[in-house]
């Protein structure tokens, strides 16, 4: 399965050309033999990495870039995201900011103004955080619904998302919306029902907000399961407010990740590392609402496979910069930022389960971006600098600035 098809500024196509990168400080690959080179060349050749070397060993090619000494990293692969959305609630953020606690039914609010709005309202403001994602290195998104939370809208976001990505995740058991809050069975049953018939053409994948507030977790059980039935992937949301169930119900239903892992018990840590299933961890969340840092050192030394990931939603996270989310990481989970960097790249191609994307080894899918920096580390340690100069989407030039 092809991943992110953003559209966008696009030059003549890849097919055509041949493009080679030069002159790179350091170039991270993440090859098994060798993940990184200094003062390094890379080829790309009809949307895919041809071959990479020392720069004084590169081939010619249609097109050069000069990458400056600056460092060439794959693009960041954003496992987890809610772009499609109207409003703004940038008055919980101060309030939370302020003291008060955060709670799911937040989500409400933005439901019923994306109700409200336009398929040209809701396509513009997700198209504009692609836009953004994009001049922050990110190269492939996944979008989830769940601001619908009725048959229509739930499809409706859905066909939009898949506009903008072939990532698309079925999340209409985000919480239960107001005129449901008397009777939730009857909701769930919708959910299983009508909705997901409705949302299965558009959605690889099924999501579940499992957690006080939203859905417990014999309510999971039986919408992912009815989701799996009809082929969709497995994703959940869970352990975001409190330890819960969630994360080893993740593990047993064979889920490709369970995203947030906030509050983790010892059990919880070994099922996940047993398993195939991610840990997806959003420290914008924890950032914007206050809740403490996961700590990645205690999952990374149990082999669990992590990934970073933004989250971007106008909620709990309201950020599109997967650099952001690698400082945090960096400055607050106890990750180095190779680490870091690995999540927010081969970590969020694990959660997709996409084998082309997250690294530049040879065959792979050429995203990949450079920045105005000598190495990676400059992610975390110049935090919130754009330092992303230039993006290559399937081998094509999509954002170019200049560096000074
Ligand atoms: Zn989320």
């Amino acid at each position: 399965m092809s991943s992110t098809a953003i559209p966008g500024t696009a030059l003549p196509s890849a097919a055509t050309t041949s493009t080679v990168v030069d002159n790179i400080g350091v170039l991270l690959t993440h090859d098994s033999e060798k993940p990184e080179l200094a003062n390094a060349a890379i080829v790309f050749e009809n949307g895919r990495v041809a071959w990479w070397g020392a720069s004084a060993d590169s081939p010619s090619a249609d097109l050069r870039v000069d990458a400056h000494g600056g460092c060439v990293l794959p693009g960041f692969v954003d496992s987890h995201s809610h772009l499609v959305f109207a409003g703004d609630r940038s008055d919980e953020f101060e309030s939370r900011m302020a003291g008060r606690r955060y709670e799911a039914g937040g989500i409400r609010r933005t439901v019923a103004l994306s109700r409200e709005a336009s398929d040209e309202e809701l396509l513009a403001n997700a198209s504009a955080l692609i836009v953004e994602m994009r001049r922050q290195g990110t190269t492939t998104v996944e979008i989830k619904s769940g601001y619908g939370l009725s048959v229509h809208d739930e499809a409706r976001m859905l066909r939009l998302a898949s506009t903008l990505t072939s990532e698309t995740t079925f999340l209409g058991a985000h919480v239960v919306p107001a005129e449901f809050v008397d009777d939730r069975a009857a909701y769930v049953r919708l959910v299983m029902g009508e909705m997901l018939d409705a949302c299965a053409p558009h959605s690889r994948w099924i999501d579940v907000f499992c957690d006080d507030g939203a859905f417990t977790e014999e309510e999971t059980r039986a919408i992912i399961g009815a989701g799996q039935a009809r082929g969709l992937g497995a994703r959940m949301h869970g352990a975001q407010l409190g330890e819960s169930g969630a994360v080893q119900l993740a593990v047993e239903l064979g889920a490709a990740s369970v995203d947030h892992c906030t509050y983790l018990s010892d059990v919880d840590v070994d099922a996940l590392a047993g398993s195939s299933t991610v840990a997806g961890l959003l420290p914008g969340v924890e950032f914007s609402t206050k809740h403490p840092f996961v700590d990645a050192r205690r999952l990374l030394d149990a082999g669990v496979t992590v990934a970073l990931a933004s989250d971007c939603n106008p909620g709990s996270s309201f950020t599109s910069s997967i650099p952001f989310c690698i400082a945090l990481a960096v400055r607050e989970m106890g990750m180095t930022t190779l680490e870091a960097v690995a999540a927010a790249t081969l970590g969020g191609a694990r959660s997709l389960r996409l084998a082309d994307v997250g690294h530049l080894r040879v065959g792979a899918r050429a995203n990949a971006q450079i920045l105005d920096a000598p190495n990676y580390r400059h992610l975390a340690y110049r935090p919130g600098v754009p330092l992303v100069t230039t993006v290559f989407l399937d081998g094509v030039l999509d954002v170019v600035k200049h560096p000074h």
